[in-house]
This record gives structure tokens, C-alpha cells and sequence, in this order.
């Protein structure tokens, strides 16, 4: 019996983070994706595979990822087949819950949102740095400059009109916005923002800068805690804690007047992701597959410490081999790194510094 698999420190296997392509067709300084595709890239029936493995021991959510998930051409094939592992509503035992994407959405026309709603996809998060062309450019290191980054801007704008209209609803916590942001860069940008995700009506994630890779010149200065981004927004629209759920990775908040995307099921009118400086280890359920097939229990791991599932997934390998080693590799996990990088901050000591790239892990 392996469904509900815990690891060292008691915690359940419970999200899959499945990258797609490590490829982007954006260049944001803080993940630097390097163009490459890794050789050997996982089929469908094989990616099929591996989350079928990971529904049965105990995985309920599934987010699609990357780089970028829409430059994928078979994504809306995979949800369709993902969607056929859901579990019905109320329903014990094993089974998908949740379907969802992280995208930066300046693919995303109304037929492609039409097209992944009908495929089966819950949820869908749109990430945009700023709100200006200048902020936006800088942030997804466009070339053009503010006309670039304007355009860009208009094009998650529509996103957002197109998601909504193919029936995600930002109310009931189906469509959000992801924003980095980082000290001295675009921390401008977080009253121009909020207003914006208050305007459109959509909870914004406001996400710490974290040493996530190697590439994007990470340093601690650079990090604009989550308690700052919360007091700054509080200090001009008011705020009231709705506190981070159980395995979440953000803490949640209300407007107190109202504002943001309203009182829909279970969604926030503002979430903060603070990765660094309250690190949330210790409840930590997510697994992540790169798109060529190596399994990594940590956002934070170095290069090449994951496990390689493909001769798990090679033709004739046995059928449960591939349960068996993401149970093994679940059962043996005790990392927490996040925490350790604070706990060598406080002593002093420096933290480990080589990290696989986000663009390649999945963020
Ligand atoms: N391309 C898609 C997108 O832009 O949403 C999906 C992949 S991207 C790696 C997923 C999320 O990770 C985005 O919201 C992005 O802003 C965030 N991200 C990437 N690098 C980061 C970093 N160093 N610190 C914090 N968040 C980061």
C-alpha cells in the first residue's frame, strides 16, 4: 500500500509540479531561462505516466508549468488525459482534485482559453512584475523598451479577459496574477499593482525574489520581505489576515474595504509568497518533474541530485517500477532547504549556493 507515502519529517506527498518545456519566450533577469531544451524529453503517454504514479500515491493537485507551459503544443492533450484521473466530488481514495497552469500569458488568445477550459483546467495563474511599460519590460527583459514592455502589458491584459471569459472565475480563486518582486527593481510597481488586481478583480501573489538558480545574481538585499510588501499595500487599502492554509504557499489577505476578487469561494484578495523570509519547509507537499523526466523533492536543489525517471518509463520496464521509485525517493526525502539557508544566515555561515535553474525545475 503506498497511497498517502509520507517522507523523513512526516510530510505527505500531495502536489505535482510537472514542467513541460524549459524553453520561454520571455527572458525575466530573476530566472534567466537559457533557450535550451534538455535532451530527452518526456511523451505524453509518459508524463500520462508518471502523474498517474504520483495520483496513486496520494498527489490531489496537478500544476502545469515550465518555462513556458503554452509554448507546449500538446498541453491542452495532457489536461484532457490528466482530467480522465480526477476523483469525483466527494469521492474517498485516490484521484486528481485540481488542474492547474502557471503562465505568463502573453500566448494566451481566447481560443487557447477556451480550448484548456474544455480540456479540463480548474485553475490558471498569470504572472505580470508591473504596470507600466517601462516595469514590465525591465522585469520580462524585453529589448524594446517601454513600448515592449506596454505591449506585453496589454497582451496579459487580454489574457485575463480571455481566461475570464472562457469561464475561469478570479471570484472563486480560478484566475490570479503571480508577481515577483524584488528590492530596487520593481518595488515601484507594488501600489500600481494592487490596483491593477484590484481593478481586474483578481487575487494578486505577491512573490519574494529567491535564490532559485544560479544565473539571475540572486543577493539577500535584493529580497523585499512579504511583511514589507503587506505593510506597504495595508498602508493604502487596509488589510485583514486570512492566515496561509494547511501545505499553501502563501499567506492569504482581505481588503477590508472590499476591493480585490471579492468573496468567492475560498479565494484572497491578496496572497504574499514568502519563501525566504518565513520559509514553509515544514509542510512542504510538492514534487516536481522536470520536462525530461528527473523527479526533485526541492525548489531549492542542486543540479543534478534529482531522479532520473526514465528507465522507469522506458518500454518493458515494469509497471509499478515507476510508483515504487517515486515512493522510494518520497519516503527518503528530508530536505528543507529554505529553512537552512536562514539557520546559516543567523549563524553566519554561508548557505549552499548552487541551485538548479527555475526555467528547468518548474516554477
Ligand atoms: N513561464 C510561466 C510564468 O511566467 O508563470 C511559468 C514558469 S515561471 C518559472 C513560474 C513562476 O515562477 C512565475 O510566476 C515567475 O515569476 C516565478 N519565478 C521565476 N523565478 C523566480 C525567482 N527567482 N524568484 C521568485 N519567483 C520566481
Amino acid at each position: 500500500m503506498t497511497a498517502g507515502v509520507r517522507d523523513q519529517r512526516e510530510r505527505p506527498l500531495g502536489v505535482l509540479r510537472l514542467s513541460l518545456t524549459a524553453r520561454c519566450n520571455l527572458a525575466c533577469p530573476y530566472c534567466l531561462p537559457d533557450g535550451q531544451e534538455p535532451p530527452g524529453l518526456l511523451s505524453l503517454e509518459q508524463r500520462l505516466a508518471v502523474i498517474a504514479a504520483a495520483v496513486a500515491l496520494g498527489v490531489r493537485s496537478l500544476r502545469l508549468t515550465g518555462g513556458e507551459p503554452l509554448l507546449h503544443p500538446g498541453l491542452e492533450a495532457l489536461i484532457s488525459a490528466a482530467a480522465r484521473l480526477r476523483r469525483p466530488p466527494d469521492a474517498t481514495g485516490t484521484g486528481l482534485d485540481e488542474i492547474a497552469l502557471t503562465s505568463n500569458g502573453a500566448l494566451l488568445s481566447a481560443e487557447r482559453a477556451r480550448a484548456l477550459r474544455a480540456a479540463g483546467l480548474d485553475r490558471l495563474t498569470l504572472s505580470l512584475d508591473g504596470a507600466s511599460g517601462q516595469a514590465v519590460a525591465a522585469m520580462a527583459g524585453l529589448a524594446g523598451g517601454a513600448a515592449a514592455g506596454e505591449a506585453l502589458l496589454a497582451k496579459v491584459l487580454d489574457a485575463i479577459a480571455h481566461a475570464r471569459a472562457a469561464g475561469f472565475d478570479p471570484a472563486r480563486g480560478q484566475l490570479k496574477l503571480n508577481a515577483v518582486i524584488q528590492r530596487g527593481r520593481n518595488d515601484d510597481q507594488l501600489l500600481p499593482l494592487a490596483d491593477l488586481a484590484r481593478q481586474q478583480g483578481v487575487e494578486l501573489r505577491l512573490i519574494e525574489f529567491m535564490d532559485v538558480g544560479n544565473r539571475n545574481g540572486w543577493r539577500p538585499e535584493a529580497v523585499l520581505s512579504a511583511a514589507e510588501m503587506v505593510e506597504r499595500i495595508g498602508a493604502r487599502w487596509p488589510l485583514e489576515p486570512l492566515g496561509r492554509p494547511a501545505h499553501g504557499t502563501a499567506g492569504r489577505w482581505r481588503y477590508r474595504d472590499g476591493g480585490g476578487a471579492g468573496p468567492g469561494g475560498g479565494g484572497a484578495d491578496l496572497a504574499v509568497v514568502a519563501s525566504v523570509s518565513e520559509p514553509f519547509c515544514g509542510d512542504c507537499n510538492r514534487l516536481r518533474v522536470t520536462a525530461d523526466g528527473i523527479a526533485y523533492t526541492c525548489l531549492f536543489a542542486t543540479p543534478g541530485s534529482g531522479l532520473d525517471l526514465r528507465p522507469r518509463l522506458a518500454p518493458g520496464a515494469p509497471t509499478d517500477a515507476l510508483r515504487e521509485a517515486l515512493a522510494n525517493l518520497w519516503r527518503r526525502r528530508s530536505d528543507r532547504w529554505s529553512e537552512e539557508r536562514q539557520a546559516a544566515w543567523a549563524s553566519g555561515a554561508p548557505a549552499a549556493t548552487r541551485h538548479a535553474e527555475m526555467a528547468y525545475l518548474g516554477g
